[in-house]
Order: C-alpha cells, then sequence, then structure tokens
C-alpha cells in the first residue's frame, strides 16, 4: 500500500533525486537509471523497471513512490479537446487541458489552484488563489496527458503532445521556483524532453520576473496585455496598477532570447465595445514599436455571470488586419474546447481557500477542497 510516507519521485530534479538515493546508500548511475525509467519511460511501478537488480526494486518501492495527481474527471469536446480535472494530494484541484491539431497538439498547462489576480474577464480570476502547485504537480500534468496520447518512451519527433502553453490556472511568474523546476524536468533530454522552442510561459505582467524567465528557462513569453493605455488596462489586468505599461514594455524590450525569429506574443482578449475599436489597434503598433512581437488575438470566452461580450466577426477581422497592414501577425484564436469550458480563461476549480480560524493550530492545513454541493 503506498502512503504519504513514501517520497514521490516525480518533481525532483536531477541532483535531488541523486541525494535522495544517496541517502539510502545506492549509487549515482541508479539516479540516471531511475530518471530514464521516469521521465523517458512513464513507468511508475518499480517492479518493471528491469534494468535495476531485482533486490534494488523492492528496495526501492518500499521508500518512495512515483505518483501522478489523480484524475477527478477527463471531459472530451467536440473539436477533441480534453480537459482533466486533477485532485492532488491535499484534496486541491486544477485543471488541464490538451488540444490537439492535426498532427501535433499543445498543453496547456495551470501553475496555480486559483490565482492572486482578478482580471474581470476570466473566470479563473473569481477564484481567490488557493496555493501554488508544487514542481509535482505541475510535471504531473505534462505525464497524465502523455499517458493519454500514449506517448511513452519520449518519441524523438512526430509527437501528438508536441507543445506547453504555461497558460492554464494561475499566474506562472508568482509561482517561478516551481514552474522553473517543473519545465527544467520537463526539457531535460533524457527524460520528456520538450525543447524550450516548443513552451510558452504566459504572464500577465510579472515584470521583475520575466528576465529571469528568459535567462533561466529561454521559453517563449507571451504577455497578456490586452489594453493599449494605462487607465483601461488597470482595469483589465490588474497588476498594471503595479507593474503599468510602459513598465512592462520595457522588459520586454529586453527580453533574453528574443529576436524577429523568436518573438513576444501580445495576447489581446476581444472584448466588445471595451478594447476593440481601430483606434486601439493603432495605438497597440505605437506601443510595440522596436519589439520583435506577434499578437494573439483572442476571442473572449464566456463563462456564467462574466461582465463581457465578445467583439463581432467584422470588428476583429478589422482589428487584426491593422495589425496585418503594419506587418505583424495577428492570428484570429479559433476557441476551442468552449462546450467543455477548457478554453483560455474559463478554467476553474471548486478548491476554495479556507478562512483560517484564529483558533486554529499553527501547523493546521490552510486549504480544503468543498466539493459538491457549491
Ligand atoms: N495568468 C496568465 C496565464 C493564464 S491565462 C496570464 O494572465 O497571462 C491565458 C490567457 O487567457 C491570458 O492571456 C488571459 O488573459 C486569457 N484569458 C483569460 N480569460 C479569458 C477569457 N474569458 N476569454 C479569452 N481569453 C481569456
Ligand atoms: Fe490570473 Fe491570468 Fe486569469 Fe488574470 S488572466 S486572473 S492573471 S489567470
Amino acid at each position: 500500500m503506498m502512503t504519504d510516507e513514501h517520497k514521490n519521485l516525480i518533481g525532483l530534479e536531477r541532483d535531488e533525486l541523486a541525494a535522495e538515493l544517496a541517502a539510502i546508500g545506492e549509487k549515482p548511475f541508479r539516479a540516471k537509471q531511475l530518471w530514464h525509467w521516469i521521465y523517458h519511460r512513464g513507468e511508475g511501478d518499480f517492479a518493471k523497471m528491469t534494468t535495476l537488480s531485482k533486490e534494488a526494486r523492492p528496495k526501492l518501492a518500499e521508500r518512495f513512490r512515483i505518483t501522478r495527481p489523480e484524475i477527478a474527471t477527463e471531459q472530451k469536446s467536440q473539436d477533441r479537446s480534453r480537459k482533466w480535472l486533477l485532485r492532488f494530494d491535499d484534496g486541491n484541484e486544477a485543471e488541464c487541458v490538451f488540444i490537439p491539431e492535426d498532427d501535433r497538439g499543445a498543453l496547456c498547462i495551470s501553475s496555480q489552484v486559483g490565482c492572486t489576480l482578478t482580471c474581470p474577464f476570466c473566470h479563473t480570476g473569481t477564484q481567490r488563489l488557493v496555493r501554488n502547485l508544487s514542481a509535482a504537480e505541475i510535471v504531473g500534468q505534462m505525464m497524465i496527458a502523455r499517458d493519454a496520447c500514449g506517448e511513452w518512451p519520449s518519441p524523438k519527433g512526430g509527437r501528438m503532445l508536441s507543445n506547453i502553453v504555461m497558460m492554464g490556472m494561475g499566474e506562472p511568474l508568482y509561482n517561478f521556483d516551481n514552474v522553473a523546476k517543473a519545465l527544467r524536468i520537463i526539457m531535460d533530454p533524457e527524460g520528456i524532453s520538450v525543447s524550450k522552442r516548443r513552451i510558452t510561459l504566459s504572464t500577465s505582467g510579472v515584470v521583475p520576473m520575466m528576465a529571469r524567465c528568459g535567462d533561466e528557462l529561454g521559453v517563449n513569453l507571451a504577455v497578456s496585455l490586452h489594453a493599449c493605455t494605462d487607465d483601461l488596462r488597470d482595469q483589465l489586468v490588474p497588476i498594471n496598477r503595479k507593474h503599468p505599461i510602459k513598465e512592462l514594455l520595457k522588459a520586454c524590450r529586453a527580453y533574453p532570447g528574443a529576436n524577429n525569429a523568436r518573438r513576444i506574443t501580445f495576447e489581446y482578449v476581444m472584448l466588445e465595445g471595451v478594447n476593440d475599436s481601430a483606434a486601439d489597434a493603432k495605438e497597440l503598433l505605437r506601443l510595440v514599436r522596436g519589439i520583435p512581437a506577434k499578437f494573439n488575438l483572442i476571442p473572449f470566452n464566456p463563462w456564467p455571470g462574466a461582465p463581457f461580450e465578445c467583439s463581432s466577426p467584422a470588428t476583429m477581422k478589422r482589428f487584426a488586419q491593422i495589425l496585418n497592414d503594419s506587418g505583424l501577425s495577428a492570428p484570429i484564436r479559433a476557441p476551442r474546447g468552449r462546450d467543455i469550458m477548457a478554453a483560455c480563461g474559463q478554467l476553474k476549480s471548486a478548491s476554495q481557500r479556507q478562512r483560517r480560524k484564529s483558533t486554529a493550530p499553527k501547523d493546521a492545513p490552510k486549504t480544503a477542497i468543498m466539493d459538491a454541493g457549491e
């Protein structure tokens, strides 16, 4: 029987894995073997690790486990997108979405349960931050999607799960350490091996962390711009009050590794009558001058009680055309998975932040799940 006393090996970096094994008297090559089984082969059962000696297998199973998050529910969209609601060891839940194309596909990974930020067009933003996800819980999302795609051992090419977008629930740069650790594991060439060029991290504009994201991870950056004046962006993306547009664009100009071949994506949600005029498009062009930029126009995805409407197709087309006329790519994203509430900004879980009672002992868990009936 596996218990919490068994330490989960998923989410440990190579040196941490080596240290765990050294502590029980195993040689360093064991860590390399295990890494290969866990992250290249996707194996979770020590007994099946045939390159390990017969003595080593039960010894490891006695102390460790290799467990993914539990799948609470799985939904499949008419357009073949798949959404998993994952339940973690403490009962908290978060969603993750696989968006297949014909010959490839992107996994949209969550970084937090809920979000501290409160962008009013985003469903996740209505859920208070419950907690950061651990590296294990972030890597676990990738492993579950890999299981579903049947892509173990790590294929060299031709993968259905070919790309990763850190665009699920939460603000990844507010959980940088765990996100960075998870992405380093995911990028490791002897394991899951997704190239940094196929990973895009989206931020609402956590300016102080952007340089580290580029320097230490080198992944593609997407920035949720959504407005071209501070007045409007203060409303739509409240982090703007702390890090206004000018500061944000300065960090974009300095983003390590950005060039004309690897552009920064500016995400722009199309909200009818709010940010979708021709004047807005022209102002956007002025703002991004000098930045290797491309746009991603996201039709607003509705959710129950949302205080916005999506711009009309004609308005979106006109908006895109103005950007295109200046030579900038600005595709209008076809919404995916709307029927299962899996599209951008529709993710939310029922996990709630528990009010801290003054009588609660100091070491009481700070979070809890309220399920059914919510
Ligand atoms: N917290 C990060 C990443 C997650 S959101 C961020 O804000 O960038 C991924 C993208 O979906 C962001 O650009 C976000 O602004 C956008 N989004 C949020 N709610 C949306 C909605 N209802 N419709 C369309 N896009 C939305
Ligand atoms: Fe958080 Fe991003 Fe949603 Fe804003 S758009 S509330 S930053 S998840």
